[in-house]
């Protein structure tokens, strides 16, 4: 096939310091990833298994762009996270060598219609349209990863209009990077160009039209937008 009936939707790049933007495959996003995240969610931790739900690349806005309050919800929620970019094929990868999959990270926000996730949890149905939908990812520049960084001391931080709303350290979280890449490499072939959200710490919430949100991970590029 030499042609195509209409042009390709471009793929979304993420800027990457001083280098070409990084281009985004899948996002995979992954639920309860923090303890004090899913009590208030009101659930418990599952160390069973971790488990994931996805967002379109074309649902990535990037940071400093403003995000429109989308249709359908009363209820926008943010969820501050880790970004973790695939750099290489990975398929039924061991956790010991789950690190070399690593391009870099990322600050980001898991923009969330809670009342729509909420309808969908009671029926039983997928979460799709309370968490994939326009301008729902939103991601920062991201940092190519340092041979021997040890990120788990990092503070994750959001605030909105100035005021700190969520904050942990990422060795709070319940999957490690290495578990979730070696689990996630079970169930599918991961790419150069995917992005994993790797959850939420307490503290989500409503966001409103002209609302600010600054998002920050250690020394990362901080993620950025106003709602409008
Ligand atoms: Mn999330």
């Amino acid at each position: 096939m030499k042609d195509t009936v209409f042009p390709p939707r471009p793929t979304p790049a993420i800027p990457v310091k001083g280098r070409a933007g990084f281009p985004v495959g899948r996002i995979f996003c992954v639920g309860r990833n923090y303890a004090d995240h899913a009590a208030e969610m009101g659930y418990a931790v599952d160390r069973e298994a971790p488990f994931y739900f996805t967002k379109s690349a074309h649902a990535v806005l990037l940071s400093g762009q403003d995000m429109s309050y989308p249709p359908r919800t009363a209820d926008l929620h943010h969820e501050m996270e880790l970004v973790v970019a695939i750099g290489r094929t990975a398929k039924d990868i061991a956790e010991v060598d789950a690190m070399d999959m690593v391009y870099g990270y990322g600050c980001g926000l898991d923009m969330t219609r809670r009342d729509l996730q909420a309808a969908a949890k009671e029926k039983r149905r997928p979460w799709d349209t309370g968490k994939d939908f326009d301008n729902a990812a939103i991601i920062a520049p991201l940092t190519p990863k340092a041979d021997d960084a040890e990120i788990g001391d990092l503070v994750i931080r959001l605030d909105v209009n100035g005021e700190t709303r969520q904050q942990a350290t990422l060795s709070d979280m319940v999957w490690s990077i290495p578990e979730i890449i070696a689990d996630l490499s079970t169930l599918y072939t991961l790419h150069p160009g995917d992005l994993i959200m790797t959850g939420t710490p307490a503290g989500v919430g409503p966001v409103v039209k002209g609302d600010v949100l600054r998002g920050t991970i250690g020394d990362f590029d901080p993620v950025e937008t106003t709602i409008i």
